[in-house]
């Protein structure tokens, strides 16, 4: 950062964190963001009524407490309190569309800090520099476990081979701007991936380097069956492939079965009829199953087509803890 180009007005910022049953980490996490707030808004890249705001995603443990507690101490903590849990991206979403309310600029990441935070600054001087979207991307993932790296990076490939636009490397953390963040309520889609609309909403975007650090407490909060359910949404949620592969299967079968026919019935008329039980019936497992997995996936897309017509919301908030900005006349926000 240059001297000469001071800003006369440094961007309020909002940074968004989701926490689910994230007591472990909160306290750590909370102490290097007021350090690294303090020296945002010093460098001016950040204005002094800048917030962190912690989204509690229905925890069951004392994260409430811990937000409620750290936002009495300090007005710099702001909180969301969602009535029950909703999943890490629909607590993005309500944290990022909150801020928009308030914010110029608005990150996002997690509470256990494994994206560095040291990277925000440049991050900010991007947004200064007029860009809308700063993608935050690891360039390295040591840390991870090796199943966690391999899930990872195959689900990023086997996405972009199904057609889905996402930036490679690139989690949930970001820097967007007011407008982009407005833009995405108007995406109103139940089944959420972030990291596939927000490049469909477009504007000026840059990429920010950084290596990914350990969780330093608690666990993972995506078990398998969240990191399932997140891949196939980040599929099905954008891409229609999957149904042409279907087809395009189905055809080939189809074509290997007329052969098959072919083969059976010249050896039926040679004579040779005695056709193994093992054959037939391994032939009708496969394509019993080959049947069930297509029906399964077109039914992905009807259930999808049936979430979104209901058209349900996709969160409530239960309670609000911020002090409202200066801007916005001092006046407290906070509600019970
Ligand atoms: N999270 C959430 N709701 C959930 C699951 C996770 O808000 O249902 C939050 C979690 O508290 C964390 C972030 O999403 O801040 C990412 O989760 P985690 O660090 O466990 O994921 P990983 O880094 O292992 O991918
Ligand atoms: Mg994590």
């Amino acid at each position: 950062m240059q001297p000469s180009n001071e800003r006369s007005h440094a961007p309020m910022f909002f940074l968004v964190i989701p926490c689910f049953n994230e007591e472990e980490v909160l306290h750590e996490t909370a102490s290097r963001l007021r350090t690294k707030f303090d020296q945002l808004i010093q460098d001016r890249l950040a204005d002094p009524e800048s917030r962190v705001l912690f989204v509690d995603d229905g925890s069951k443990d004392s994260t409430w407490k811990i937000i409620s507690e750290l936002h009495d101490e300090d007005s710099l903590f702001s909180g969301l309190k969602l009535s029950r849990n909703e999943g890490h991206q629909s607590a993005l979403l309500s944290g990022l569309l909150y801020a928009a309310r308030y914010a110029d600029a608005i990150g996002s990441m997690d509470a256990d800090l494994q994206d560095d935070i040291n990277v925000l600054d440049q991050m900010l001087e991007k947004i200064a520099e007029g860009y809308d979207v700063v993608y935050g991307v690891r360039n390295n993932r040591d840390t991870d476990t090796g199943f966690k790296r391999w899930t990872a990076q195959t689900f990023y490939k086997f996405q972009k081979s199904m057609g889905v636009d996402t930036v490679y490397n690139h989690a949930d953390y970001r820097v967007i701007t007011k407008r982009v963040a407005e833009d995405l309520g108007e995406y109103k889609e139940v089944n959420l991936f972030l990291r596939g609309i927000i490049p469909l909403i477009g504007y000026r975007s840059c990429c920010v380097y950084y290596s990914r650090g350990e969780r330093f407490a608690g666990e993972s909060k995506y078990n398998l069956k969240k990191m399932v359910a997140f891949a196939v949404d980040g599929i099905t949620s954008f891409s229609i492939k999957p149904i042409k592969m279907i087809a395009v299967s189905g055809f080939i079968i189809f074509l290997l079965s007329l052969i098959a026919l072919i083969y059976l019935l010249i050896g039926h008329a040679v004579g040779n009829v005695q056709i193994g039980w093992t054959s037939t019936m391994a032939s009708i497992w496969l394509l019993g199953g080959l049947q069930l997995f297509a029906i399964g996936i077109v039914g992905e897309y009807v259930g999808k087509a049936y979430l979104e017509a209901k058209r349900r919301p996709r969160y409530f908030i239960d309670k609000v803890l911020l002090t409202d900005t200066q801007k916005h006349d001092g006046k407290d926000v906070t509600s019970d």
